[in-house]
């Protein structure tokens, strides 16, 4: 179906058709109404699914960029995933003003991220060693997010990042959105979403 029949911005529409986008694909038909009604969300959506519009868009529509504080986190396990997730991010935004958007990995140099944390960007999408570093240096703040988004949480958990992701997300609010993104659900993902999740909608593509 069509993403106009979606409570979606117009501003956000004009991105989805900038990318070309005309109909959605099954996780954005089954997950995005949950998601733009403020649903928590557990999807089990591999790579090439859509799922990144599925959140984008979510977050998207949910942030106000009149507010200077990061309002969306999105934990992804590499930083080639990351820099894809926030690259789609921008294209989707392309229609909004003044929309920051930084990508924060290992890997790469710590003075810049510092310097682009200066201004707190609206979104962030990052690999959760670095995020819990620059949440150990006070650099980062995430007391006004209103969107977390796990992404393969699955390879983030065989990667050994659980302890970083337990922390990071308990300096998050607890009234926040939270969506979670797995290609497989083994029982260490199960547990994650019992303690992550709120009453969540569930999804299978
Ligand atoms: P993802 O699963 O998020 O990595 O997306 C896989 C690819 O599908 C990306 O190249 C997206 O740009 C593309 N894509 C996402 N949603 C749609 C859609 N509704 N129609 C066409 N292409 C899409």
């Amino acid at each position: 179906s069509d993403f106009a029949s979606l409570p979606l911005s117009p501003a956000l529409l004009q991105g989805v058709a900038a990318l070309g986008y005309e109909r959605m694909t099954p996780i954005q038909a089954q997950g995005l109404p949950a998601i733009l009604d403020g649903r928590d969300l557990i999807a089990q959506a591999p790579t090439g699914s859509g799922k990144t519009a599925a959140f984008g868009l979510g977050l998207l529509q949910r942030l106000d960029p009149g507010l200077g504080r990061t309002q969306a986190l999105v934990l992804c396990p590499t930083r080639e995933l990351a820099d894809q997730v926030g690259r789609q991010l921008r294209k989707l935004a392309y229609a909004i003003a003044n929309l920051k958007v930084s990508v924060l990995c290992g890997g790469m140099p710590l003075g810049p991220q510092l310097a682009s944390l200066e201004h707190a960007p609206h979104i962030v999408v990052g690999t959760p060693g670095r995020i819990q570093e620059l949440l150990r240096k006070q650099a980062l703040r995430l007391d006004g997010v209103s969107v977390l988004v796990l992404d393969e949480a699955d390879r983030m958990l065989d990667m050994g990042f659980e302890e970083p992701i337990r922390e990071i997300v308990g300096k998050t609010p607890r009234t926040r959105q939270s969506l979670l993104f797995s290609a497989t659900f083994p029982e260490p993902i199960r547990a994650l979403a019992a303690k992550m999740l709120r009453d969540p909608v569930e999804v299978t593509v």
